[in-house]
């Protein structure tokens, strides 16, 4: 098989594994009555924004900016989590 062809089916598919990631809000900001971005523990605690690692910048580049990432810590049991927003705020 061409390896050009290979790459570039490779590419197309690891594309097309984002785009349903995004759909499915993998790793998206999780809302709950109280918080609109809360942990993914039991509690439900509101996360607050940490800086970003270089890990965080690695994957944000990986992902072609799709998602941007966002480094965020649980203000109840330290969990550190990252987490993406949709890029506008409609009716806000
Ligand atoms: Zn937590």
């Amino acid at each position: 098989m061409d390896i050009f062809l290979y790459i570039s089916l490779a590419l197309i598919i690891y594309v097309l594994v984002l785009i349903l990631l995004k759909n499915l809000n993998f790793w998206k900001k999780k809302e709950n009555k109280i918080y609109n971005n809360c942990c993914p523990c039991e509690l439900q605690k509101p996360l607050e924004r940490i800086r970003r690692k270089k890990l965080d910048y690695l994957i944000n580049y990986t992902t072609f900016q799709l998602f941007d990432f966002k480094r965020y810590r649980c203000t109840e049991c330290a969990l550190e989590c990252r987490r993406w927003d949709k890029p506008f705020r409609g009716k806000f």
